[in-house]
C-alpha cells in the first residue's frame, strides 16, 4: 500500500477476504492500542464491513437485531463512537453514514471519494491536498483543524458502464 491510497475502488473481488482481513486488522489494532473489541463492537464492525457502501446508524441497529442481537440503541451508538475513535471506521458526514477503514494504523488525510452511482467509497491520503487546503485557509487567517474532504463523483467501473 502506498501512502497515497488507503482504500481503492475494487470492482469485482472476493469481499469475504476483505471482511476477514479487516476484522483481523481491527483485532490487532485494538490490541496495539490497548482497546477492547467487545462482542457488540465486533458485530457492529462486521456489519459495516459486510459491504463497501456506507451504512447509517439506524441500519446498523436493524441488522444487529436481525442477527438476533438486541443491544439497547445507546449501546450500538456507543459501539459506533468507539470504532470511529479507534479509527476502525470513518463517519462520512455528507451521507450521515459509516464506512470501514482497512488501514487504521496508516496516517490519515481523510479524503473520501464517493461514487454516487454504486455507493462505493475510496480513501485517499494525499498530503499535498491537505497542505494546499491548510495554506489556502491560512491566507484567510483560518486554521483548518479537521480538513476532511468528501468528494462525490463516479468511480471507474460505473463510468465504464455509462
Ligand atoms: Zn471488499
Ligand atoms: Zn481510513
Ligand atoms: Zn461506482
Amino acid at each position: 500500500m502506498t501512502d497515497q491510497v488507503i482504500s481503492p475502488f475494487l470492482g469485482d473481488h472476493d469481499h469475504q477476504q476483505c471482511q476477514t482481513e479487516a476484522i483481523d486488522t481491527a483485532v490487532a489494532e485494538c490490541e496495539k492500542q490497548g482497546l477492547k473489541l467487545t462482542k457488540t463492537r465486533r458485530q457492529v464492525l462486521e456489519i459495516i464491513w459486510s459491504q463497501h457502501h456506507p451504512i447509517g446508524a439506524y441500519d446498523v441497529l436493524q441488522k444487529l437485531q436481525q442477527a438476533g442481537h438486541k443491544p439497547a440503541p445507546p449501546t450500538a451508538y456507543r459501539a459506533l463512537e468507539f470504532l470511529v475513535h479507534a479509527r476502525l471506521i470513518h463517519r462520512i458526514e455528507s451521507l450521515n453514514a459509516y464506512i470501514g477503514c482497512p488501514a487504521p494504523s496508516n496516517s490519515h488525510q481523510c479524503q473520501f471519494l464517493i461514487c454516487s452511482v454504486c455507493g462505493h467509497i475510496a480513501e485517499l491520503n494525499k498530503e499535498s491536498i491537505s497542505q494546499a487546503l491548510q495554506e489556502g485557509a491560512a491566507e484567510l487567517g483560518f486554521e483548518a483543524r479537521q480538513p476532511v474532504i468528501e468528494i462525490h463523483g463516479v468511480c471507474h467501473s460505473c463510468l465504464s458502464q455509462e
